[in-house]
């Protein structure tokens, strides 16, 4: 049951090992949550190490990796170390709307430092008024002079304080929701742009997610990024490939959990026999096999598909709503049947639940990648052929 997505031989899987070793990632996973911080150090590290950017292509610095690659590489990450490094490798992906559509000199100023694990470039689409309903955002960009003038408050943003620059999503005129959507590189320390870090988290606390004011920013016209009008559309099939990605995530964090909890229970005793022998204990963590493999290989599936060129963005969708609630599910067991410790800092387990659980939220909440699946079994009249 539950074998290895991938033989442990894997020359992809046993370099990753080997990095997560040598940087120690899975302590300061752990370190993140008690003394939550950006893991400047970490990352530069990541990027020396070539996990930064798994598929940027070899030109912009990366390892150019297919889809299905990355997810393995993700997936071995996670299991390894939990959610925090292997989102950090993800960044460059998060940002991939820069590279896709950025002009030469902001790709070389700052999506080239970031796949070296020099620069962090943050993503603020989500408002105080528009989250899952991402097209109603409410910021502006008015054309001024040679630039625009950024107006808005952005919200629920990772790395608030942290990140050097952002990805900002704003409306140059358009009437329609999406319509006029544009999105800029607005380096942090502009004047103008006011960080602040929010309360605290449930989990992902390294993220120090909080709001970002813009007030009257002046940004330069060559710090759009692409067209005027077409941030929406691209941030959409960024969404669709992360949300496939971060499904590799949970998996091999689930994984991970439901390992420790195989071996725990074949070796704990009560009532004069391994908790193994018990029903009421196996037969949760056998569906949980079950469960984890298959979620895994629909994850696949969907990462081919993508790769393919094909249209998958339901699959995308479904594949980060079934990865998140698996292993959620295999989690919560070892918590259950780790007993006391379980539920304890000194196991990983809760960590590790508290951050997947961002899964059902970040990227798409769990009910908005139901309606973008069901969009795609039944298309509005518009998109019909
Ligand atoms: C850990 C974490 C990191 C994040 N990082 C970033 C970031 O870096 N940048 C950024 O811009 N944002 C970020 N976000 C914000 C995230 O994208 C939003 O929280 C998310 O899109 C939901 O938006 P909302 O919070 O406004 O909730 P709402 O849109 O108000 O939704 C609340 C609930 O209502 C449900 N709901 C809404 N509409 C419907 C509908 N039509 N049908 C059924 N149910 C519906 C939702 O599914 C959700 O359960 C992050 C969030 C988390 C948790």
């Amino acid at each position: 049951m539950a074998p290895q997505p991938v033989p442990p031989d894997d020359p992809l899987v046993a370099e990753i090992l080997e990095t997560v070793r040598r940087l120690h990632l899975d302590e300061r996973y752990r370190d993140l949550d008690r003394n939550p911080r950006f893991p400047r150090e970490e990352f530069r590290a990541m990027g020396e190490s070539g996990l930064l950017g798994l598929r940027t292509a070899r030109e912009f610095g990366g390892r150019g990796l297919p889809l299905p690659r990355v997810g393995v590489a993700l997936f071995h990450l996670a299991r390894a170390s939990g959610t925090a490094f292997a989102k950090l490798s993800l960044q460059p992906e998060f940002s991939s709307v820069l590279v896709e559509h950025g002009s030469r000199e902001l790709i070389d100023a700052w999506f080239r430092p970031m796949v070296r694990g020099e620069r962090l470039v943050g993503n603020h689409l989500t408002e105080p008024g528009a989250g899952s309903d991402a097209a109603a955002i409410e910021s502006t960009a008015e054309r001024s002079g040679a630039g625009y003038v950024l107006r808005g408050t952005k919200s629920e943003a990772a790395f608030a304080a942290d990140a050097d620059a952002a990805i900002v999503y704003a409306s140059v005129g358009g009437k329609s929701p999406g319509a006029g959507i544009t999105a800029f590189l607005v380096p942090q320390d502009l004047p103008g742009v006011q960080r602040s870090p929010g309360v605290g988290d449930l989990g992902e606390r390294w993220q120090r997610r909080g709001s970002v004011v813009y007030d009257g920013v002046r940004v330069p016209a060559s710090y759009r990024i692409g067209e005027e009008g077409m941030g929406f559309r691209y941030v959409l099939s960024e969404l669709t490939r992360e949300r496939a990605l971060l499904a590799a995530i949970y998996l091999g964090v689930g994984w991970a959990s439901w390992e420790d909890t195989v071996r725990y229970v074949g070796e704990r005793r009560a009532f004069g026999r391994p908790l193994s022998d018990q029903e009421a204990v196996a037969f949760p963590l056998v569906e949980d096999a079950a469960r984890l493999e298959a979620a895994w290989m629909y994850v696949a599936k969907t990462l081919e598909h993508l790769e393919s060129g094909a249209v998958a963005d339901g699959e995308a969708a479904m594949s980060k709503w079934m990865a998140t609630d698996t292993a959620l599910s295999a989690i919560d067991h070892a918590i259950q049947f780790h007993g006391g410790r379980g539920y304890s800092q000194s196991l990983p387990h809760e960590q590790r639940w508290r951050d997947v659980r961002s899964g059902r939220i970040a990227h798409g909440p769990a009910e908005i990648m139901h309606v973008v699946a069901a969009r795609q079994i039944w298309p509005r009249p518009a998109a019909r052929p």
